[in-house]
């Protein structure tokens, strides 16, 4: 069958009316970025921000009469806010306020606005990185599983939108239900709550995620999850330092983050990078953890030093943060958290859960350190 091209798929959907202005959607200039692979189709509708919800129709008629096309073999579309949000390029939203003067006027911390987000939940950390493949998900698993371990409530949101990886790492099947037919239900295993758009969107099905999109995305896990009681929601960020992330570590109201380095990424100043978005928009690091740290040879145990090892420590002591911890590059750990036995579950008593474990007090030490800085700085009502 001939392939489909971009041609046959604007004239497609020249058919299709914007229903507020009744011009068609290609002739408005509605129709962006459009990618096409091996019968894999998938654009974008720009469209207002405040139109979202009531055009949904209109993105259901576009998939529909692309998804028919013959030579399609699927067809995703996405409706995203890129106008609105180049023009927020020139009008950015203000950062998310920290108090650390508690001067009058200060907008609420971090903390607050988390409850205000998601009424239950007491904080929330960031797992960044400064470039991909460097173990950010597998960290943030084994992290959170390590906080879990130590007794408290913990929520798992993969907000790595490009590539979710938390449903195999998890070992979680299936979609998540609603109970009310607004929030979804999490799904849970291990003992925590987890979340992340890999459960609603099919692995393979390409996707066109623009910083807006990701933005509302990450919203709606945050807003229309029943998260319950949490104690801490651990949330795995994209990786890299670009505008989504950085909207991200804006918008979100995180109470700290941790940075995932390897010892390359380090040499390679990926991680300061991520450093300073943080800190551009006033969000603690609470650290820097070195994964691939070195390697153990699992046949005669000997420990071998790949990159330079200890790299993590100098700079995290150059740039004034924490250094939380070392990880080796150990062929179970990726076994397991491939495998959705994640090694802090799987083998608790082993070394590499101790040292998750260890990594997972001294971040929730510094979450209730921030949590109570941000009380006392808080402006206080008092009874006369
Ligand atoms: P990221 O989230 O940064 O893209 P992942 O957590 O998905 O990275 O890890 C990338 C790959 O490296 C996965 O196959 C994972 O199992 C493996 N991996 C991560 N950390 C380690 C480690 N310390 N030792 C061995 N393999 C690891």
């Amino acid at each position: 069958m001939a392939e489909i091209n971009e041609q046959q798929i604007l004239e497609a959907l020249s058919g299709v009316k914007d229903p507020e202005t009744g011009e068609d959607i290609v002739s408005a200039g509605m129709v962006a970025g459009v990618q096409l692979k091996d019968g894999h189709v998938a654009f974008a509708i720009e469209v207002d921000p405040t139109r979202g919800a009531q055009l949904e129709p209109l993105r259901k008629e576009a998939e529909q009469i692309v998804h028919a096309l013959p030579g399609v073999l699927t067809a995703t579309v996405v409706l995203t806010a890129e106008r609105a949000g180049s023009q927020a390029k020139t009008a950015p939203p203000s950062p998310p306020a920290q108090t650390p003067s508690g001067q009058p006027g200060d907008q609420p911390g971090g903390a607050a606005k988390a409850a205000q987000m998601i009424p239950g939940c007491k904080s929330i950390i960031a797992v960044a990185s400064g470039k991909g493949g460097v173990g950010k998900s597998t960290t943030a698993t084994n992290l959170a599983l390590g906080l879990a371990a130590s007794g408290k409530k913990v929520g798992l949101m993969d907000a790595d939108i490009y590539g979710p990886s938390m449903p195999r790492m998890m070992g979680i099947t299936g979609q998540p239900v609603s109970d009310d037919g607004k929030t979804l239900r999490p799904m849970a295993n291990y003992g925590i709550k987890v979340m992340s758009i890999g459960f609603l969107v099919d692995e393979d099905t390409p996707m066109i995620w623009r910083g807006p999109m990701v933005q509302s995305a990450l919203e709606q896990m945050m807003r229309d999850v029943n998260w319950g009681e949490l104690d801490v929601l651990v949330v795995d960020m994209p990786p890299g330092t670009g505008d989504a992330q950085l909207t991200m570590a804006q918008r979100v109201p995180l109470t700290g983050a941790v940075i995932v380095s390897t010892p390359q990424d380090i040499a390679l100043l990926d991680a300061r990078k991520g450093l300073n978005m943080f800190r551009k928009v006033d969000v603690p690091v609470f650290g820097i953890i070195e994964n691939m740290s070195y390697f153990t040879c699992p046949h005669c145990g000997e420990r071998s030093e790949i990159f330079a090892h200890g790299g993590a420590k100098a700079e995290a002591e150059r740039l004034g943060c924490d250094f939380l911890g070392e990880i080796p590059l150990d062929i179970e750990i990726r076994t397991t958290s491939d495998g959705g036995h994640p090694i802090t579950v799987s083998q608790p008593d082993g070394a590499h859960a101790k040292s998750y474990k260890f990594i997972a007090e001294t971040v929730w030490n510094k979450i209730e350190q921030t949590l109570t800085a941000r009380e006392s700085d808080a402006p206080r009502i008092v009874i006369q």
